[in-house]
């Protein structure tokens, strides 16, 4: 008797584990919701480049797109509103701000979008309260928006019944107006070929601005006897800014500085800040010759003291080849529904 009691109970949890507990996977989550908001689930399309990819449609002119965007930070829902384009934002963000909606927080505003992020673990926000959340959105944002009135966003001219993705992003954009955007594309990026690298330049720029980014680190460092990982990544902005600058254009050999510059700007930091202490503690004057002995005893310091700085170099040096990315001149039309197009 105990035993098949048991047994029940046993089937009975695993019975829950199997239907309640196991969580609704993306696509079938944003299929539910699309139905709920009035939208469509298009898998694979949408913004966020994701296989489930997003509910789309548009819901009193407004075009609404809801997807999943995973970032480091965890699980995101992201909710996108378009509308016609504005000259002010402020109004959006203080409409958002005094609408006392509580369910997730704004991302961004800009003059023709609304992006309003809902972050999570584990557990999806309900469906129902999603759908809700939009509803709530567009109409804290109506009072001072212009929805959109079946004509291109471009041109405003050519009636645009449907919704394009244009890299993803869904807009009424018309056929003439999408050549132009690809025109324009082509011309930009037949213009970047066309540049001329200005290798000395860029040098002799990313040398300023490494040596500039070094003794900002090592005067820190010694005004506060802390060092920042923040510091190390701000230098490697500045050294990539100032070699693109300098050569005009993202290249191999900017790709190859641009990091070499930043970690041996960290270092020289380290050098000035070993420096200044050398001269507080021996009660010696700044010298070239003492500069010198530091820079040359540099690596035997650094391994004796922490290897953080030089950690926090590297951190920076990728963030600054990260920035320093070619700039993409593609746009990609496709129509919704049609992934593979
Ligand atoms: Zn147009």
């Amino acid at each position: 008797m105990e035993v098949q009691h048991l047994w029940f109970s046993l089937s009975s949890v695993i019975a829950c584990g199997s239907e309640e507990a196991k969580p609704m996977n993306e696509n079938d989550y944003l299929h539910q919701v699309a139905n709920l908001a009035g939208l469509r689930h298009y898998p694979q399309q949408g913004p966020w480049s994701k296989k489930s990819g997003s509910a789309v449609g548009t819901r009193d002119n407004y075009v609404t797109a809801i997807g999943f965007s995973h970032n480091g930070q965890g699980a995101n829902l992201v909710i996108l509103l378009r509308f016609k384009k504005l000259e002010q934002t402020e109004l959006v963000k203080s409409a958002l701000k005094s609408s006392a909606i509580k369910k997730g927080k704004l991302g961004a505003v800009g003059n023709d979008f609304v992006r309003w992020e809902w972050k999570y673990s584990f557990t999806k926000p309900r469906a129902e309260d999603v759908a809700n959340l939009v509803e709530d959105l567009r109409t804290a944002i109506k009072p001072v928006t212009t929805a959109f009135d079946g004509h291109c966003e471009q041109c405003a001219s050519t009636s645009t019944r449907s919704l394009t993705l244009l890299n993803g992003m869904p807009m009424f954009i018309c056929a003439t107006c999408q050549e132009k955007v690809r025109h324009e594309l082509n011309q930009a990026a037949e213009k970047y070929e066309l540049i001329t690298p200005n290798y000395p330049n860029g040098l002799v720029l990313g040398l300023g601005a490494a040596a500039l980014g070094g003794l900002a680190w090592g005067l820190v460092a010694y005004g506060l006897n802390y060092i920042f990982l923040y510091g190390a990544i701000l230098i490697g902005y500045l050294v990539a800014a100032a070699v693109l600058k300098g050569t005009g254009k993202v290249t191999r050999f900017g790709q190859i500085i641009i990091p070499v510059l930043t970690v041996a700007s960290v270092l020289f930091g380290d050098a000035i800040f070993y420096t200044l202490i050398i001269m507080k503690q021996e009660h010696v004057g700044f010298s070239g010759k003492l500069l010198n002995a530091v820079v040359l005893h540099l690596w035997e310091i650094e391994i004796q003291g922490s290897v953080l700085s030089l950690l926090f170099g590297l951190v920076g040096a990728g963030y600054a080849l990260y920035s320093a990315r070619k700039p993409k001149f593609q746009a990609v039309f496709q129509p919704l529904g049609t992934p593979n197009a």
